[in-house]
């Protein structure tokens, strides 16, 4: 029933594996109901210079799911489901559209830059790199304020067709960042392949970068080939003050986490006409303190 009207499913009730599937199954059709239903929310996580934490240089946008219930499920709960039953595309789509048609007014007047999740099934889209290309110059948004972060993994897989449409944005003034870097099947040659404006160093690097040489190593490893490809470098999962002066003081250029500020409600942060960037920050806490 749950799978959508007239499906019918096969499982043995013993098998844990099939549980498992079936609860992504589900999972799939609550996420195709989501979509059609209007239930997905944005979010907006900023990331800020590490010499300078009130600084917000962008937000990256981060999808929330709202169930039937009315209960938020996070990305983690609902991204495999929907990367293994195909609707990455659709929420992509779904996401973009949101950003650039809905909302493109109130962000170019809120003069705030924003970085969008593409996933490896939309960056091979032709189709959809048309419509992001499309729409963002039909706005009145300035490509300069916005940006796409790719997992490495992502690029690697979609090598091909994601080249022309990197280059393609880079040239309309868009940033592009290569996201969860060190995470997946890393190999610094694949930087060679394009240029990008920003390599995020994955947070399960930066998490322990204080306690761990080993982490410490790597990113300042990739802090450096990043430099020296004309990249700037992010750090997310920064979670305190010692992480994010440790981070500083290697030479990375931005920071993300917890410790900077949460992800927060995207029409919240627009409804606060945001005029200069340093109040941005003091917005983004005063946001959480009064929750
Ligand atoms: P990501 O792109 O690497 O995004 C960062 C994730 O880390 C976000 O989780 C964010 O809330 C979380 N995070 C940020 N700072 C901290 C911190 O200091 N500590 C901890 N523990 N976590 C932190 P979220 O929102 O649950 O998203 C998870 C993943 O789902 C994202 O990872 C991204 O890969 C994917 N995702 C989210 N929204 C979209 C979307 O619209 N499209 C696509 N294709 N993927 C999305
Ligand atoms: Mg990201
Ligand atoms: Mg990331
Ligand atoms: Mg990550």
């Amino acid at each position: 029933k749950h799978a959508g009207r007239g499906a019918v499913m096969l499982y043995e009730v013993d098998s844990s594996e099939a549980a498992a599937q079936h609860r992504e199954i589900y999972m799939a059709s609550t996420i195709r109901e989501a979509l059609e239903q209007n239930r997905l929310r944005l979010y907006a996580q900023p990331i800020a210079v590490a010499g300078n934490l009130a600084q917000v240089s962008h937000y990256e946008i981060l999808v929330r799911m709202v169930d039937e219930r009315g209960n938020m499920i996070m990305p983690g709960a609902f991204i495999p489901a929907a990367e293994r039953y195909g609707l990455m595309l659709l929420l992509d789509r779904w996401v973009a559209k949101e950003l650039l048609e809905r909302r493109s007014e109130r962000i170019a007047a809120s003069g705030l830059s924003f970085a969008l999740n593409i996933s490896a099934d939309a960056l091979g889209d032709k189709a959809f790199q048309q419509e992001l290309v499309d729409s963002l110059k039909e706005s009145t948004l300035p490509a300069e304020h916005l940006g796409i972060e790719i997992t490495e993994t992502a690029m690697i897989n979609q090598m091909e067709s994601a080249s022309q449409f990197v280059s393609d944005l880079r040239s309309m003034g868009c940033k592009v960042a290569l996201d969860d870097f060190g995470n997946g099947l890393s190999s610094f040659g694949y930087l060679k392949q394009f240029a990008i404006d920003y390599v995020k160093i994955d947070g399960s690097f930066v998490r322990e970068v204080e306690s761990n040489f080993v982490d410490l190593m790597i990113v300042e490893s990739i802090n450096q080939v990043a430099h020296r490809l004309r990249a700037q470098t992010i750090a997310e999962f920064v979670e305190d003050a010692a992480t994010a002066e440790r981070l500083r003081t290697i030479g990375v250029d931005l920071v993300q986490g917890y410790y900077i500020g949460r992800p927060i409600a995207l029409d919240e942060l627009l409804q606060r006409n945001l005029g200069r960037a340093a109040s941005v920050l003091e917005s983004v806490k005063e946001i959480h303190r009064q929750k």
